[in-house]
């Protein structure tokens, strides 16, 4: 009987892959002495493929993924985005000082809304992303720099147990500083691999010798330029340096 027990305990352990299958897991015991360099990137505008995700899911890394709403497949890909150990998140449109930035999306907040409105655009972007973990803002130069309306959409934001990731557009942004007042956990992001898409390949390289010097840094790309495909191929120079993706979560302010 005990042997019929314990050959069941160790078909299941098979079943299971070992830990050390996970190449976001540091390494052997020796390695982990110190804290690994670590790297957390954000893939943003999914929703209006499935293709372009391919190359992410490839990578079984913990990256965000930024989703827009209302788009044919926004709510599988945060179902799907869940199931490969992404961290879902919406990408709301925000309102730019040049139209062309914001459109052409659905879902968008502008700055001619009341708070009213701007409370229920979230909701419904929410509802058409259901499982998301947290926001983030897409373009929005001119709705990021208004009190109100970052006051608006935070509200909305901390209502729901959700938190907001900055992507600073202007030097005038107070979505930072109003997310703090709100106490709404927040998180910042300033380097962008692909924007503008030239050069994406020493840019993602670069955040090797970045995160070894800094112990972490934060970094934003989009699905549609081939960036999650140039990640993909340097994947091994990033594990060779020893470097560790973790989730955006990890660098969330209280
Ligand atoms: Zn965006």
């Amino acid at each position: 009987m005990f042997l019929l027990i314990a050959a069941a305990a160790l078909s299941l352990a098979l079943a299971v892959p070992p830990l050390a299958s996970w190449s976001w897991l540091p390494g052997p015991p020796a390695a982990r002495a110190a804290a690994p360099p670590r790297v957390a990137i954000v893939f943003e505008h999914a929703g209006a493929s499935l293709a372009d995700l391919a190359p992410i899911y490839a990578m079984h890394q913990p990256f965000g993924l930024g989703i827009f709403p209302h788009k044919r497949y926004s709510v599988q890909i945060v179902r799907d985005a869940m199931a490969h150990g992404l961290v879902p998140i919406l990408h709301l449109p925000m309102e730019a000082r040049n139209p062309a930035d914001t459109a052409p999306v659905a879902g968008a907040v502008w700055v001619r809304m009341t708070d009213a409105q701007i409370t229920r655009i979230v909701e419904d972007d929410l509802a058409s992303t259901p499982g998301v973990v947290g926001v983030s803002n897409h373009a929005g130069s001119r709705a990021t720099a208004d009190p109100r309306i970052m006051t608006a959409v935070l509200r909305t934001v901390k209502a729901r147990g959700l938190w907001f990731e900055e992507n600073r557009t202007t030097p005038a942004s107070v979505a930072s500083d109003v997310a703090a007042r709100l106490g709404v956990r927040r998180v910042l992001i300033t380097t962008y691999l692909d924007d503008p898409p030239v050069d994406i390949e020493r840019k993602v390289r670069a955040l090797i010798p970045l995160a070894q010097r800094q112990g972490s840094v934060l970094a934003a790309a989009h699905i549609t330029t081939g960036t999650p495909r140039v990640v993909l191929r340097l994947l091994p120079e990033f594990r060779r340096a020893g470097i560790v993706f973790v989730p955006i979560t990890e660098f969330l302010a209280p």
